[in-house]
């Protein structure tokens, strides 16, 4: 039978005679998760890059961003010898992009000082970027059975509620003390089924806002439960202004539907991913827009629509976000060359490393300003066509012409695919020429219906 600890300072002393880690154990035989894609098999590199993205993401996110990665990136000496651009652009949506390029940068470290190997000794692994203590401890205890305590959020709230652990765990005492009771649970044996049962524990029963005590095989001897204080622990940050700041993006698209996106600078928000142009300043008036537009991006611009703003959190400050949007723009110089400018196609953004707001605008300019029937080629009926020519030249037009949404939409999923199967860089000229004649054979190959009237060219 679990016994509930006297008091906090008591339970610091708690060992596995409390029967903590036992009741885990039992509980994970039965409902602990074995399924999950870096359990089979359970390499270190592959617990290692499966516990970054879970920083911040929950497992049903991050399952098929693992399974792409893995696709395309199986090794960490094949991580190691990727372009950042690739690494970036299959974590291109689950955000915090600095968790890439850590493990892009970990992984080079490997194999100059680790020959290709992640480290086995928890402190070199903790000093990789990116691998904290706890995500050390995760990798050693998940991969290797070393006895090693984690405390990542979920085990955190876990041991809070359980022991009343009162103050916020950020502050350096609290962390102190969570990481001692941490240590003090972790049994001998079983250490990567217990790792995996106190994680599961966190995110599927003991949540944050919605905990099924009910459930739970530690509610005998859980403080929180016994004290009515669930709803109340962990004790929360303490309130803070969080400073906002104010931007436009400018979606710049021109008559052949490509939009102008610049790569960010190396430091900062949104680093090295690519993006809208984006000015400080408010332009609420045309003139003011069309001076913008001319001197700094290089353009004129066509119909311009001012898009409902919205807000986009950070973790250090809010962003205040204004989109306009400019169809039809002229460039008034060539910039195709421009180190950190292109004009891209969807095909093009759609397999780059975007912020996740800015990809939210993209994808809005997809939506057509009224509804037009094609008989799809692919599909083989009529649909819904698109709202314009999505790759310039004469193949964009043929695919306006006689492709719908629903098998464009289903070709950048298979575009992606052979992005990431064939490491391409998306924005290069020979993936660009790659593409067109998986497109055209995508679509207009010897498997493809053709419509009513078609001959080919
Ligand atoms: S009894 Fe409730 S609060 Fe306590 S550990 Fe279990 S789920 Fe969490």
């Amino acid at each position: 039978m679990m016994r509930p600890p006297a008091s906090t300072e008591a339970a610091s002393g708690a060992t596995q005679r409390d029967g903590f880690a036992s009741a885990l154990l039992a509980w994970h035989d039965h409902h602990g998760r074995r399924n999950l894609p870096w359990q089979h098999p359970r390499s270190a590199y592959r617990v290692w890059v499966s516990e970054v993205m879970l920083q911040q993401t929950q497992v049903r996110t991050v399952v098929p961003y693992f399974e792409r990665f893995m696709a395309a990136l199986p090794t960490l000496a094949s991580l190691a010898a990727a372009r950042e651009d690739q690494v970036l652009a299959l974590w291109s949506g689950l955000g915090y992009y600095s968790r890439a390029r850590n493990l892009h940068c970990a992984a080079r470290l490997c194999m100059a000082r680790h020959a290709g190997a992640l480290p086995r000794d928890a402190a070199a692994l903790a000093s990789l970027p990116g691998i904290g203590r706890s995500t050390a401890a995760a990798i050693l205890a998940l991969a290797h059975g070393q006895r090693q305590a984690i405390l990542d959020g979920n085990v955190r709230r876990v041991l809070a509620r359980w022991h009343g652990v009162e103050g916020w765990p950020g502050t350096a005492a609290i962390e102190r003390q969570l990481w001692h009771l941490a240590e003090s649970h972790t049994p001998t044996t079983r250490v990567a089924d217990y790792t995996q049962a106190i994680m599961d524990l966190g995110a599927t029963v003991c949540t944050r806002a919605h905990p099924r005590c009910a459930s739970c095989p530690l509610a005998a001897g859980c403080q929180a439960l016994r004290k009515d204080r669930v709803a109340t622990l962990p004790t929360p940050r303490p309130r803070r202004s969080v400073p906002l700041r104010a931007t436009t993006l400018l979606m710049l698209r021109d008559t052949a539907g490509r939009v102008l996106l610049e790569r960010r600078p190396p430091v900062g928000v949104w680093a090295r991913l690519w993006s809208l142009p984006e000015t400080p300043q408010r332009l609420s008036d045309d003139t003011a827009l069309a001076a913008y537009l001319r001197d700094h991006c290089g353009v004129t611009p066509g119909p311009t629509t001012r898009l409902p703003g919205f807000t986009h959190a950070f973790t250090h400050f809010r962003l205040q976000v204004a989109p306009i949007r400019c169809d039809d723009v002229r460039p008034l110089e060539h910039i195709a060359e421009h180190p950190v400018r292109r004009w891209c196609t969807p095909a093009d953004w759609t397999a780059a490393a975007l912020p996740a707001p800015v990809r939210r605008l993209l994808e809005s300019l997809e939506e057509p300003p009224m509804s037009r029937t094609v008989f799809c080629v692919k599909l083989g009926h009529e649909a819904e066509g698109l709202a314009y020519a999505p790759w310039p030249g004469e193949l964009g037009k043929r695919i306006y012409a006689s492709v719908s949404r629903q098998a464009w939409q289903q070709w950048l999923a298979h575009q992606t695919m052979l992005i990431n199967e064939h490491r391409l860089n998306p924005l290069d000229a020979a993936t660009r020429s790659f593409i067109a004649t998986e497109m055209e054979n995508y679509f207009f190959g010897e498997g493809s219906v053709k419509p009513p009237g078609y001959t080919p060219e």
